[in-house]
């Protein structure tokens, strides 16, 4: 008997870890609910996940196989698993961040030469878009070429029925735990998001390229959720949205290639964790204000579509990628809060949270190296609320003091201004310092 470990994959559809598992005979899948992860994040996220564990078990179940559930640090739960049900193999789904990286180093220590690694995590793994002399990419352009260039991976079925294993009288399945959410959560499983897939292609991929931007997230997927643990396939859905075709389709394929750029950043560049992409950033005159940085949290800043994004994030554990930019670059450009913080305390109201697309996004957003964006593209936040919301009824659904008007409706808790000016003195007199940690990137690169 093999066992398929699920992390950020669960799913049973285009498992390539459950479909060389099967291959080999009987399998077994086992989820390991790692205090690493869990105590590390907000019950909402962790309702999100044992409700998807829950729907994964459940889809074993239906086509007569076994999920089972252990707490536990997956470098101690692993070698337990196999020696008391004598597993053959293991078969996972490579993930990449840090932690993961760290993790399944460990558990193949303690199992040498039983842990088969797979991709499908990402449609082109973190590590496999290199430029022609070797490299990484650091710039979106190019990168999504080569990936565009790249042979699309073969996809997997679902298995219709799992053989049956036998486990040993009375053995312990394991209990999923069950948590609140302070936010109403989307359908679970993978029948759901296959079914909300389908509608999204039907309904909206056709507009997608004209409609993606709106700050009320109308004209989206709202897939992030199910591709962040794995419900979805990411290439499953883009192969099906490439089969539809169109202006749409081409768009939307390409913000999953931003998504493996995101992986691919965060692989090769694991101090973006709590650095600067480009470190020369670092230096900026950051502002450890607690009531600047609770205004933001919560909403409470008198500027209309900085509250509107944040209380729509509080409330439903989603925002639009407009709305993300835009109080991404509140929080850095202008009120110069610390952004390794306003990261961390927005990736944990996001269902979708994931460390790779949340860091990428605060980077580009925050002007800190990531791709091509300028420092000096500050915006103008009454222009983003008129352009990406006309009317203004999304602000006036969140914000309804505003009366739907992007101008402030309260005093501001930031005089944008003046945090306009402080900003670009600040990045100007940075920008003119030699970039010497790229410098150096690139000579190594070169030298033979
Ligand atoms: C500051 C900031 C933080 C972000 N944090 C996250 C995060 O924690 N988790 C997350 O999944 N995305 C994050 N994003 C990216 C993006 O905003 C969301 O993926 C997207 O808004 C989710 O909505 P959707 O599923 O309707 O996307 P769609 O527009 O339908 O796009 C389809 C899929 O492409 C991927 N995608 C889209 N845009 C991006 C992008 N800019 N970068 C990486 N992948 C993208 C997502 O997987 C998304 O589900 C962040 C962006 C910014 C600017």
């Amino acid at each position: 008997m093999n066992l398929v470990w699920h992390r950020a994959d669960l799913r049973l559809h285009d498992n390539p870890a459950l479909g060389q598992a099967l291959k080999e005979g009987p399998v077994l899948g086992l989820v390991v609910l790692d205090p690493n992860i869990l105590q590390n994040t907000s019950p909402r996220r962790r309702a999100w996940f044992y409700q998807n564990v829950a729907a994964l078990r459940e889809g074993y179940a239906r086509r007569g196989g076994v999920l089972l559930v252990r707490q536990g640090l997956p470098w101690e739960v692993l070698p337990q698993m196999v020696g008391a049900l004598g597993v053959k193999q293991v078969y996972a789904v490579r993930n990449f961040t840090p932690y993961a990286r760290f993790r399944d180093q460990k558990v193949g220590s303690v199992l040498p030469g039983r842990v088969n690694w797979l991709d499908g995590q990402y449609i082109h793994e973190p590590g496999a878009i290199l430029k022609p002399e070797g490299g990484p990419y650091t710039v979106f352009t190019p990168f999504s070429k080569r990936w565009w260039a790249a042979r699309k991976p073969v996809l997997l079925e679902a298995p219709p029925h799992l053989p049956a294993v036998s486990l040993p009288p009375g053995f312990d399945l394991g209990v999923i735990p069950e948590e609140a959410s302070d936010v109403p959560l989307p359908p679970v499983g993978e029948e759901a998001a296959l079914g909300a897939l389908e509608v999204f292609l039907r309904d909206k991929l056709p507009r997608y390229h004209q409609t993606r931007d709106g700050l009320a997230g109308e004209g989206v997927s709202r897939l992030s959720y199910y591709f962040t643990l794995g419900v979805l396939s990411p290439r499953l859905a883009a192969r099906r949205a490439l089969q539809v075709g169109g202006e749409g389709a081409l768009k939307w394929v390409n913000e999953l290639c931003w998504r493996d750029f995101s992986g691919d950043l965060l692989y090769h560049r694991p101090e973006m964790l709590t650095q600067a992409f480009d470190p020369r950033w670092n230096d900026l005159p950051w502002n450890d204000d607690g009531e600047l940085f609770s205004a933001w949290l919560h909403g409470q800043t008198g500027i209309p579509v900085v509250d509107a994004c944040m209380r729509e994030l509080r409330a439903t554990g989603f925002l639009s990628n407009r709305g993300r930019m835009v109080v991404a670059q509140f929080a850095v450009k202008l009120a110069l809060l610390p952004w390794q913080k306003c990261e961390r305390a927005f990736r944990d109201l996001l269902l979708d949270g994931d460390n790779a697309s949340n860091l990428q996004g605060w980077h580009w957003a925050g002007g800190l190296g990531v791709d091509a964006a300028p420092y000096f593209r500050v915006f103008n936040l009454v222009t983003q609320a008129e352009t990406h919301d006309p009317g203004g009824a999304w602000l006036r659904r969140w914000v309804p003091e505003s009366g739907g008007r992007p101008e402030p409706y309260k005093a501001q808790a930031l005089d944008l201004d003046l945090a306009r000016r402080r900003y670009l003195a600040a990045a100007g007199q940075i920008a003119k310092k030699p970039d010497w940690a790229a410098r150096s990137r690139e000579a190594k690169a070169k030298s033979p």
